[in-house]
């Protein structure tokens, strides 16, 4: 049995107390429910949000106080699974979330089915689950920061990438790290363009790792083929700039290249992409293929 972390917060904040404590190495089990708090079901959902507490939103099981980190240092957070727990999956847009906010007069909302490991978003139309974590992060030095904004911190960054056989980088700023995961989507692409993903409650499984003087920009995501330094900001357009210029610093650093080679070699190999266009900052990611680089 892994430790497991029930409890939720709804800001990654140093004043946060910690749900469990762990030496570097351990995995850890994060009981997540979905970014409603679990308060929209299939039978109320008819109702709309009229008993709907928006004091609920986005809760991120944690905080996980890892023994050893300490600010300056890394936290790696290798993921290794990601099972959503329910068998339905909700869909949110409305007046004041996602791209098409002017044509709506009101919050609207739809449950659908998760089944044969598909969320059943018509008869016609099932898409493969593909889980991932919209908010993950550790507590900034300063000032909490609410789990609906990403930032330097992690937090709600919404990237698809963040999934099981994934690892996230992410800085340590204050004794322990305190990470906090939460805001699980069977499904989204690229964009979240609605404002929500699928949105499910998950059981996530992770190994924290503290690593000392690593060179690397966070918040980072590497896998089998990419390494992806993320950034988010006021804009899509500076976070776009914000990643690239981490992975110029990426390659700088770890490769010795030079500035000059690590633009051209972003430039032609690559790809910039958004991760969501949604929160109150953007974020965005720069895919680069490990085959570019010279093996550590
Ligand atoms: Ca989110
Ligand atoms: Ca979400």
């Amino acid at each position: 049995m892994y430790p497991t972390i029930t409890n939720s917060n709804y800001s990654f904040s140093k004043e946060n107390e910690p749900a469990a404590t762990v030496p570097s190495g351990t995995t850890v089990k994060f009981s997540a429910t979905d970014a409603f708090g679990g308060q929209i079901t299939r039978q109320n959902a008819k109702d709309g949000l009229k008993n709907f507490d928006w004091n609920r939103v986005n809760p991120a099981a944690g905080p996980l106080k890892v023994e050893g980190a300490q600010p300056g240092d890394v936290l790696k957070v290798e993921i290794l699974d990601i099972q959503i727990t329910g068998d339905t999956a909700v869909l949110m847009t409305g007046n004041a979330l996602g791209v098409c906010k002017e044509f709506f007069d009101d919050n609207h909302i739809r449950v659908v089915d998760i089944a044969d490991g598909c969320v059943v978003f018509s008869p016609e139309i099932k898409l493969p689950i593909r889980p991932m974590v919209g908010v993950i992060g550790v507590a900034p030095a300063a000032e909490a920061v609410n789990n609906g904004t990403p930032g330097e911190h992690g937090g709600n960054m919404d990237c698809k990438e963040i999934t099981a056989g994934s690892t996230l980088y992410l800085p340590v700023n204050v004794e322990g790290a305190l990470l906090s995961i939460g805001d699980a989507h069977a499904a989204m692409a690229d964009g979240e363009s609605s404002g929500t993903g699928a949105e499910a409650p998950a059981d996530i499984l992770v190994k924290v790792e503290v690593l000392k003087n690593c060179p690397w920009p966070t918040p980072l995501i590497e896998n089998d083929t990419h390494y992806m330094p993320l950034a988010s900001a006021l804009t899509a357009d500076e976070a776009i700039d914000n990643a690239v210029l981490k992975g110029v610093g990426f390659l700088m650093n770890t490769q010795g290249m030079t500035r000059f080679d690590a633009i051209t070699l972003i430039s032609l190999a690559a790809d910039v992409r958004i991760c969501q266009v949604v929160d109150p900052l953007k974020t965005a990611r720069l895919n680069i293929q490990k085959s570019l680089l010279k093996q550590n």
